[in-house]
Order: C-alpha cells, then structure tokens, then sequence
C-alpha cells in the first residue's frame, strides 16, 4: 500500500456544529452537515465539503471498479442536453416539472439530463453499425438534475444529484438478459462492498415500456418507499409492483354500482370519478396517449398532478385504457397507494364509452398497496372493483408467512427496457443475415450521493456518523489529547500509520480539549480513534472501535500493529 498524507485537522475545512440544523428531517442529514461532510447551497442542492467528498469518491470508485469488471465502459455525457430527443421519446413533456429547462442566447430549448436513455441510444446509433459490435455496455457517473417536488432529507433527494446510469446495447433478447444479469450482480457486489444493507425488490415497470425492473432497497426509516417482506422466505415485492398472488379477489369484492363517464376524459371528469380533488396527485395513472399505454408522470416517479395533466398531455389523443389493452398483461394492472391519501383503488370501467373500457389509477392510503388483479378472474368488464391493499400479516405468496411492511430507500435500479428507446430513435445494427436488426436496450442506475446517506441512515448511532471502512474518509483518527508529549506521540502514531498506507486523520488542532476533540472523533465516525493522551509519557495510546464502541489501553507499537 502507497504512502498516505496525513490529513490535519487544524487545516482542515471541515467545521462540526453542535445544533442539528433547523430544518433536517432525518439522522444522514443532521449528522453530514452536523459533521461538517456537506453544506445546503440552494433546497435540494449540495455541496460537498472535503470529508464528503471522499466518502462520495470511496463509493465512486467501488462503483466504478464493478462496472469495468463486468466490462462496462465508462464515458462522459454532457448534463446540458438539447430538447429534441425527449420530444421524440415523449419525456419532454411527459417529465413535466421534474425536468429542469433552459434556453440559450438563440432562444432553443436545453434541460439538464435527469437520466440519460434518448442520449446514450444516439451515441450507439452514431457509434455502433453492426452486429459485431454489441453487445456494449456504456456507463458515467455524473450529475443529474431532477426538480423535485419534495427535495427533503439532505442529499437522500437532492435537486442535483450524482448517479451512476449505465445502459446496455444487445441485438437479442437472450443478450439483453444477460446484461442484466451481469448488471444485477454486480449491484450485489457494489452494495455488499459498501457495506450497504439492501434488498432486491420486483418493481413491475410494465407501462414504462420494460419488462423487467427490480429496484435494490436500503431499510431505514428515513426512506420514503415501503416494501413488503416475508420472514420466512426470501420473498420481496416493492409496493408499487402489485406482483402479489393472492387468492381471487372478486368473491371479496363485488362490483360497485356503475357511474356515468363522458366519452372524452377531462381532468375535471377523471377527478370526479375517481372522488378526489382536481389538485390531487395520483400515482400510476394509465391511460392511452396517442394510441400508446402510458403511464402519466415520469418512469420511476409516476405522480401526476392532476391538474397539470393536460399540459403534459395537450398535443396528444388521451383516450380511455380499455379492457382489451390489459389482456396478457397482468403487469398492467396496479393499483398504488401513496402517501396523499385517496381511499380507495378503483378499477374503473364504463360500458357507454365503449365496451369494457377501463380506468385504472392509482389510490391512496399510506403504506399499503393493492394485491396482484388480473382483469377477467379478478374483476369482470363494466364493473367497479375496490382493491384490497396489502397490510402487514397479509400471507406472503409465497410461503403464507405473514408479511411485514418496511421503510426503504431506494438505491438502485434496473430496468430491461427492451426496443423503446430504439424503436423511438430508429437504432438498428446490421445483423448476421445483412439485414437491419433492432437494438434490445437495459437501463441501469445507482444513486451514488444518496448511497453517502443511505450509509449513514444505516450505520449511524446516537454520537454521530459511523462508516463502514469502504467508504470511511480516513482509516484512523488519531486525536492529540493535550499539547507537548500527547501530541508528539500523536504525531509519530499519524505518521507511522500514513507511511504503512492508512489514511489518517490528525487532530492536531491547539486549545480544544481531549473532550470535544472526542466528541468531533465520534460525530466524524472514522472505524479507528487512536487517543494520545494521559499516559502519553509511558508511551501508553487509547485504541476505540467507533462502531462497538470498546476501548483498549495499550503501547503505541501494538496499536499500530493492530492497524496496519
Ligand atoms: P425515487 O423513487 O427515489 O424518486 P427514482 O425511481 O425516480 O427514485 P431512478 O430514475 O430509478 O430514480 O434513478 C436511479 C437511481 O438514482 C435511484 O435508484 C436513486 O438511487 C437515485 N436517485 C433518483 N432520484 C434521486 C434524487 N432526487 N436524489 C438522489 N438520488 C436520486
Ligand atoms: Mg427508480
Ligand atoms: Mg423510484
Ligand atoms: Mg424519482
């Protein structure tokens, strides 16, 4: 291991706060800028300050070495993108007001790339002409830009955002589970590495235009997803998958009494029915634009406004989802519950529109979800059905143990999204016969800032942060308690150590006493803190493992042993 610098704290810009700042919500908040790792520049804006930066650089890095070992090639794309390509996929309009929008000095329309499909998908089509040249995996790390409703919780949901996005490239089905396959592993890898407790989870994406997606989930409390979970098996299911195979309903559930609907929907029709508010958000709400089911709001983040839903829909025919479009496609039907709070999730089906047409929406109550509904067995054309949300002790489908419900952060994501996104942008490659083949295309994402804060949230204790040493931005804080012999001794242990190839932490910082040097050492939450200190003079050191909390007296020369 390569010789280290020792990091002095008296030159360090890194200054710890006693006070939470007034408005965090949550631990990672309060402890990463308590500890001095980030500073709110603007809401949901960051900026990273030396300590956080190396945290985020520890999780970079681990990133980056899984994706180059399933041989992902990384490549940098702008952030400032022109608005052409997302109006060919449609997600410049149907991004809405998550998408950050700019003009230049000629008047032409650029955003800031919230993730980057439409982009990477041109770069193939200019860079890759045959089939010999795919399959290919191409991935940055770099920042996003989302202006989301609620940015809350520090850097968890940030405005502006690092992610990893890879994308793969295959001319075959088989190809492109296969990238997934490569992809879904090394997640595994990448969050075992960080020492990150997580759960894969099926996120039924099937209005996306996907078929497959699973999203990587870190329980904390602070998260703002909810999953079911099975003790006894290794079942898992992210609430808005609705993957849940359980007994038929309808026999629970019979039909409500059917209501009139126009034959056009209008926000003012579609609220009425579904007995909320025009203002209200839903979540997953389908229906046909331009002869395409669609889900409303943005792939991922499927909120929509309802008022603003005319906006993002105006140039485009809206029609009515209809029965028919859901036959085969169970995955189609979902029924959500968000925390905003409708009563119920209604399978909607009006007979004068034409026959056995259906609105499907999402419903609202906190923390549950509706069971899996198959149109046909579950509920019949031209009627009215409440869904049965999922509550903790429903019996898992798969082994009948009763379910529990947790509080999750998502981390990562991936997605086949199969030919979307190439048969959008007319991305063919010559195939082994001479003939144009389609490209079959993944997505892949991992929230790099946030995975700094789904650490914290995990590891952190009532003293302050408390990294795993993956990511920790030293190995060792040693702290001087006191000046002349304990700091010598301190010094000669931070050398030492830096000289083995430890990253070292020095507090070296004059007039503080051992106490609040202390106190920082546990709030900063470095694994090791080396204490010089008392029995200095006897050359006698205090080793403390900041995650157990024990502490050990011993000779300076067997501390260090211990550390190198
Ligand atoms: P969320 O459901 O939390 O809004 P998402 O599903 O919209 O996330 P994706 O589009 O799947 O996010 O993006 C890939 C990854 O980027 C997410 O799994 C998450 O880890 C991260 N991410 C998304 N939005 C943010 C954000 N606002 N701040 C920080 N990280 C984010
Ligand atoms: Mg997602
Ligand atoms: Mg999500
Ligand atoms: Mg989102």
């Amino acid at each position: 291991m390569s010789t280290q610098h020792v990091q002095r704290m008296s030159r360090l810009m890194a200054k710890t706060l006693r006070e939470d700042p007034a408005d965090a919500e949550t631990l990672s908040h309060r402890l990463l800028v308590r500890a001095g790792y980030v500073r709110r520049s603007s809401a949901g804006v960051w900026t990273w300050l030396p300590l956080g930066k190396r945290v985020l650089d520890n999780v970079s890095r681990v990133v980056r070495e899984e994706m180059d070992a399933i041989g992902a090639q990384e490549v940098l794309l702008p952030a400032l993108l022109p608005k052409e390509p997302y109006e060919v996929s449609g997600r410049w309009s149907e991004y809405g007001d998550l998408l950050f929008r700019l003009k230049d000095r000629k008047g032409a329309d650029y955003l800031l790339g919230p993730t980057h499909e439409e982009i990477f998908t041109l770069v193939v089509k200019d860079q890759c002409t045959s089939y010999k040249d795919l399959p290919v995996m191409l991935y940055q790390i770099q920042t996003k830009y989302r202006d989301e409703a609620r940015p809350r919780s520090g850097v968890l949901r940030g405005r502006e955002f690092q992610m990893k996005d890879s994308y793969s490239f295959d001319v075959s089905d088989e190809g492109l589970e296969e990238s997934y396959r490569l992809h879904r592993e090394a997640y595994v890898r990448i969050f075992e590495r960080l020492g990150l407790d997580h759960r894969i989870v099926s996120a039924v994406s099937g209005a996306m235009g996907g078929s497959a997606s699973e999203e990587f989930l870190a329980p904390a409390e602070a998260g703002e997803d909810t999953f079911a979970d099975c003790p006894s098996c290794d079942y898992a299911a992210n609430t808005e998958a609705v993957t849940f195979a359980l007994a038929p309903v309808s026999a629970e559930h019979p039909a409500l009494e059917e209501v009139d609907t126009p034959d056009t929907p209008t926000i003012e029709t579609l609220a009425a029915h579904l007995g909320v508010p025009a203002s209200a958000t839903l979540k997953n709400l389908l229906v046909k634009v331009d002869g395409e089911i669609t889900a409303v709001g943005v792939p991922g983040d499927r909120e929509v406004d309802l008022g603003k839903l005319g906006e993002h829909l105006a140039p485009a025919v809206v029609e009515l989802v209809t029965a028919e479009d859901f036959e085969g496609r169970p995955d189609l039907v979902r029924g959500y519950v968000g925390p905003q709070g409708l009563d119920k999730v209604r399978y909607l089906a009006d007979p004068r529109v034409a026959p056995g047409t259906s609105w499907v929406t999402g419903a609202n109550r906190a923390d549950t979800h509706a069971r899996n509904v198959v149109c046909g067995r579950d509920f019949e054309v031209d009627q009215y059905l409440d869904v049965v949300v999922v509550e903790p002790g429903d019996p898992c489908p798969s082994c009948g143990a009763g379910l529990k419900l947790d509080r999750a952060i998502e981390i990562g994501h991936i997605f086949q999204l199969g030919r979307k996104y190439a048969d959008a942008f007319g991305l063919d490659v010559l195939g082994r016969e001479g003939k144009p083949v389609r490209v079959t295309m993944g997505s892949y994402g991992i929230g790099v800032s946030r995975a700094v804060a789904a650490l914290a949230e995990q590891t952190a204790d009532e003293r302050g942060l408390c990294w795993p040493a993956a990511v920790a931005p030293a190995d060792v804080h040693v702290v001087a308690a006191g000046k002349a012999v304990p700091l010598a001794l301190a010094e000669e242990a931070a050398t030492t150590l830096a000289a083995a190839g430890r990253r070292v932490l020095l507090d070296d910082r004059p007039g503080l006493s051992p106490g609040v040097k202390l106190t920082d050492a546990e709030l900063i939450g470095v694994p090791w803190i080396l204490v010089a200190g008392r029995r200095s003079a006897d050359g006698v050191v205090e080793l403390q493992h900041r995650a157990t909390g024990t502490r050990e007296e011993l000779p300076l020369a067997e501390a260090l042993a211990r550390l190198t």
